[in-house]
């Protein structure tokens, strides 16, 4: 795991320099705590988390009768820890043959490419998967899509541009359970402006699988870039508390500097972030592990 999280190089700069003026410190300061608080700023784990994680560090400081830095260091790590909870694998039926995950995220989010890295990584581990072009309103997602399902083997149900997704979806089930395959992911549409569009499309979505697989869809995932920051976060809180969103996947986290996103991810809309992307190629996707990624930052 280590070596895979080498890409984190740029981050850990962020969090080994602020570990260390943390750890510099003999006694604690109000200039400690306002340090730290930049540092978090700086490393983008955002306003609203960084300022949560400085109110609770000097709680525990005080409760704890902490005197040094390097108390206080040993605290924030234990504290981004349980900010991004227990790794969360996917979820798969256990009733229905066919296990089915809806993904969505705006356009140039990575979701298209996440959702090839998702079926070829599932493939390796020996499930069948078929994927479904749902994301009917750009004729390049559906081309982009079934690119990806030729260079990884998947086949790729679709349709012409702008036809319902729900149909789509219904022939992609029909087409995944007669070749017995055990997993489907649906590209779903990235519009998450039009908020209410986009909660009416996943309820009729949602719909037509559940008349075949009773306890799907089983996974509602979110591509999220990290390169854009806050304002992505800003996008998905929108809407995640109302669609029922049960994943992140964190794409592009390799092109900043900027890795403490995640924390911001998994405190503002609560729930586990399941993989990262790492890079352009279908390889490049890793489980998500909270411990091994703080332990990198640290280290
Ligand atoms: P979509 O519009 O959301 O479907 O986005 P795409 O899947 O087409 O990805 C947009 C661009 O981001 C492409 O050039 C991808 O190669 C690139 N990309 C996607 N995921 C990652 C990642 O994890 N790391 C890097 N460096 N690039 C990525």
């Amino acid at each position: 795991a280590e070596q895979r999280l080498g890409f984190l190089g740029r981050t850990r700069q962020f969090f080994s320099r602020m570990s260390q003026t943390v750890q510099e410190n003999d006694t604690l300061t109000e200039e400690l705590w306002d340090e730290l608080l930049e540092s978090l700023l700086a490393a983008d784990v955002g306003p609203n988390t960084s300022m949560w994680l400085i109110d609770r560090l000097r709680q525990r400081a005080e409760e704890e009768q902490m005197r040094t830095g390097s108390q206080v260091q040993r605290a924030l790590r234990e504290e981004l820890t349980s900010l991004l909870d227990q790794p969360s694998p996917l979820r798969f039926s256990k009733q229905s043959p066919l296990t089915v995950f809806l993904v969505i995220g705006v356009n140039g989010s990575g979701k298209t490419t996440s959702i090839a890295k998702m079926a070829h990584l599932l493939t390796r581990e020996g499930h069948k998967v078929t994927l479904a072009a749902a994301d009917t309103f750009r004729a390049a997602a559906i081309d982009q899509l079934k690119v990806w399902g030729e260079r990884i083997g998947v086949p790729v149900i679709s349709q012409s541009p702008n036809s319902d997704p729900g149909a789509v979806v219904y022939d992609a089930i029909q087409a995944a359970l007669t070749r017995g395959s055990d997993v489907l992911i649906v590209d779903t549409a990235g519009r998450l402006h039009t908020k209410n569009n986009l909660m009416e499309e996943l309820k009729k979505l949602n719909k037509i699988i559940q008349k075949f697989v009773p306890d799907g869809p089983h996974e509602l995932l979110i591509v999220i870039d990290a390169t854009t920051g806050q304002n992505a976060l800003l996008q998905a809180r929108t809407f995640a508390a109302n669609i029922g969103l049960t994943g992140v996947i964190i794409t592009k986290i390799d092109g900043t500097a900027k890795g403490g996103f995640a924390f911001a991810v998994a405190d503002d809309l609560g729930v586990p972030i399941k993989f990262i992307g790492t890079g352009e190629k279908v390889g490049d996707l890793i489980p998500f592990e909270p411990k091994s990624f703080v332990e990198a930052l640290f280290t």
